[in-house]
């Protein structure tokens, strides 16, 4: 209840304008983000890999409106993977991207599609030279479809460009069955969005069977299985179902977001198993602050009691 409140309220001018404004929503932010810069980043990127850590970068912004504004956010893709390399951070992908289809044009009113293909296959080129892969981020569920698409029509020239599978969503199941076939890179998460219950399991038990489900076809199949929770049954769970297909660590890895179990992430790390982390950066970062409050109600407790406590 408490989450679909949050990710509802979060859409209205308001509170956006009270959070992103209030002092103390710089610390909160701090917890989840790398930074507002490049170099920010580049800094939380080469701590986390001096730990044993992978990583993947997310440079934050959702639904550009206008070609210029996607553009840019292509721009600085191609800029950050250019910079990984010459700073020797990307070879082997051991720093990669992740990349949302609306900041790079899904959204636009006019060529959409088609502008967020040419922008992700630009970033794919560039990752390509850095000697990287890049994974497209799922947003809501009406952008399932569209982004799929953009998936299959660039695989054939970018065979490591991967995707995200939402647990949450009904239709899963089926899409990782599609999905799991040779050098395909599915990262497979819970969903930080709200949907019908025509579309989405209305209970997070569902929702958390509907992953194992999920996982077992992904372990099973050839491709390459990106496990990204921070749930310690469903890590767990993993770990066996790896284990059953015969999977060696360098064959699959756990995925977790900057700032969230860090002491897990180093715990998988130490008994030899490859964990990758979600670093965001970037100055627009409201929305994806929001998703990790309402993920949390303790995460919400900690906002509004630094807001009180100074504000
Ligand atoms: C690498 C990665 C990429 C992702 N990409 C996408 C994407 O493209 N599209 C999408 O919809 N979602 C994405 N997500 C978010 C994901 O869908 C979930 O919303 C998020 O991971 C929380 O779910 P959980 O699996 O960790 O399980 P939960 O049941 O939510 O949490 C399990 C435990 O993890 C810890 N935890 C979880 N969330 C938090 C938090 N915010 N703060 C503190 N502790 C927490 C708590 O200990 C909690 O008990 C991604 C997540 C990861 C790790």
């Amino acid at each position: 209840m408490l989450r679909r409140a949050l990710l509802a309220a979060s859409a209205s001018e308001r509170i956006h304008r009270i959070v992103t404004t209030a002092p103390l929503t710089r610390d909160v932010v701090a917890r989840f983000v790398a930074g507002d810069t490049a170099d920010d980043a580049l800094a939380v990127t080469r701590r986390l890999l001096d730990e044993g850590l992978l990583v993947s970068l997310d440079y934050l912004g959702e639904d550009a409106v206008d070609p210029q504004l996607a553009a840019a956010v292509t721009d600085e893709y191609v800029r950050l993977l250019g910079r990984l390399d010459a700073a020797g951070m990307s070879g082997g992908g051991v720093a990669e991207v992740s990349v949302k289809p609306t900041a790079v044009g899904l959204d636009l009113a006019e060529h959409g599609e088609k502008t967020a293909r040419e922008n992700i296959a630009r970033i794919c080129s560039a990752a390509r030279e850095a000697g990287t892969t890049v994974t497209l981020d799922m947003e809501w569920h009406a952008k399932v479809e569209p982004t799929l698409r953009i998936l299959a029509q660039l695989r054939p020239e970018f065979p490591d460009l991967g995707c995200v599978i939402q647990s949450y969503l009904r239709r899963s199941p089926e899409d990782c069955r599609a999905l799991a076939v040779a050098g395909s890179r599915i990262r497979l998460c819970k969903g930080a969005y709200n949907a019908a219950p025509d579309v989405a399991f209305p209970t997070r038990a569902e929702v958390d069977r509907c992953y194992a489900r999920c996982l077992r076809i992904l372990m099973a199949g050839p491709g390459y299985p990106m496990i990204a929770t921070h749930d310690p049954r469903l890590i767990r769970i993993a770990g066996q179902r790896a284990r059953a297909a015969g999977r060696r660590a360098d064959r699959f890895e756990y995925q977790m977001l900057y700032g969230i179990r860090p002491a897990e992430q180093l715990r998988l790390v130490g008994g030899g198993e490859q964990v990758r982390v979600y670093v965001p950066y970037g100055s627009d970062w409201y929305g994806y602050l929001v998703r990790r409050l309402a993920e949390r109600p303790a995460n919400l407790a900690f906002f509004l009691r630094s807001l009180a406590s100074r504000g």
